[in-house]
């Protein structure tokens, strides 16, 4: 931390449950803690038996099942879920499923004002950040408003165990990019800076198991321990570049989620060390590194994660455009980011190398 303390932090008011089982036997208490009886639960269609379960644990108090959700939350899914929600006389949601269902119940919930119960099956984090965002004529739109910050959330590791193993680890590296760049944050704090660098430890620590053996509760329970720690902190803080640089990539360019997160993050913080040497330093204590750039781009690499953007589909005549139009962006980093800055980091990024920028 600096010097002379100076920060402000807002606590916001949401329930935590963590434990293995809660999706089913804690939801309902939840649902009736809140006041609500009647309860619209949202999930993607490939989460819809869990979604099933949660539905029936709820008895009378769910009024409906609706599976549509989408990556991305297109606006016209959001339409039909806040239609399916008018329709049931919802006077809540419990979003069951991933950053994608998470989101369709913030869509939900801006809409129409309806109170949110999130119960996570991947580490996105969203379940803890009043951020929401709508995608229409191939824009995604973010912002952020307290109404859709769940007032509940759910963690059951044993919802997780299904995860696929490479879902996993780059789920779980981009909840330890939410971490970074709170650390780097002009608005972290202590307690922020607390919970980012346990997040990164915990995250990290828990991986290779998780990749190892994607059965072993134990290390489901650790790693979602740290997308709990790590998704606070994107709620508490602004985003940077590694932010910008992967919403560039998946909006204009349709990159997928959690891949962009964990082939930029190693290139985005090599970038911004020089810049934010505290936060590198947290960084490197929570991977026992010396140098944590390398170490996240070795650890996606031990754990068989993509390693390039090119690999990920982004051709090399994309690279000016996705450079200008982040350097086009406002957003707060601690390093100025210049198209050439913004240019080199891609480029280093789409070539998969040692994240180094030994010519800016
Ligand atoms: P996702 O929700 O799209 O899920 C990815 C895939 O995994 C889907 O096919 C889903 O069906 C499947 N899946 C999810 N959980 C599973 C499980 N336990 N077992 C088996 N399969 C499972 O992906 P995501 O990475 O969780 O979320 C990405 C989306 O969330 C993006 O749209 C991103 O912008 C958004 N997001 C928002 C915030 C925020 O604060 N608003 C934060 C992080 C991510």
């Amino acid at each position: 931390m600096r010097d002379v303390l100076d920060f402000s932090y807002e606590s916001r008011p949401v329930r935590v449950v963590f434990r293995p089982g809660a999706a089913t036997t804690a939801t309902p208490g939840e649902a009736a803690a809140l006041g609500l009886r009647r309860l619209l639960v949202v999930c993607g269609s490939r989460g819809a038996a869990t979604a099933r379960a949660v539905a029936d644990s709820l008895g009378p108090a769910c009024v409906g099942l609706h599976d549509g959700a989408r990556m991305h939350v297109p606006a016209d899914v959001a339409a039909r879920a806040v239609e399916a929600a008018r329709a049931a006389g919802a006077d809540g949601c419990v979003a069951v499923g991933g950053g994608s269902s998470i989101g369709l119940g913030k869509a939900i919930a801006l809409r129409t004002g309806l109170p949110l119960i999130a119960v996570p099956s991947t580490y996105s984090g969203s379940e803890m950040t009043p951020v929401w965002g709508l995608t229409e004529h191939g824009a995604k739109r973010t912002g952020r408003d307290p109404v859709v910050l769940p007032r509940s959330v759910v963690y059951d590791p044993e919802l997780t165990v299904s995860l696929p193993a490479p879902l996993s680890v780059t789920s779980g590296i981009n909840a330890v990019a939410h971490a970074v760049e709170a650390l780097y944050a002009p608005d972290t704090s202590p307690l922020v800076a607390l919970m980012a660098e346990e997040g990164v430890r915990a995250m990290a620590g828990a991986l290779p198991a998780v990749a190892n053996r994607p059965d072993s509760l134990e290390a489901r329970g650790r790693a979602l321990y740290g997308a709990w720690l790590c998704g606070s902190c994107l709620g508490a803080t602004s985003m940077g570049l590694h932010h910008a640089l992967c919403h560039v990539l998946g909006g204009t360019f349709s990159l997928p989620h959690a891949e962009t997160h964990t082939v930029v993050l190693p290139y985005a913080l090599a970038y911004n060390a020089p810049a934010a040497p505290e936060a590198a330093a947290a960084v490197a204590r929570a991977l026992s590194a010396t140098e944590p750039a390398h170490a996240l781009r070795s650890l996606a690499a031990r754990l068989g994660a993509p390693r390039s953007l090119a690999e990920l589909g982004l051709k090399e005549t994309d690279l000016a455009e996705a450079a200008a139009e982040t350097a086009g962006r406002a957003y707060a980093n601690p390093r100025a980011v210049t198209e050439e800055g913004a240019l080199a980091v891609l480029r280093a990024a789409y070539e998969g190398g040692e994240p180094e920028f030994p010519g800016l």
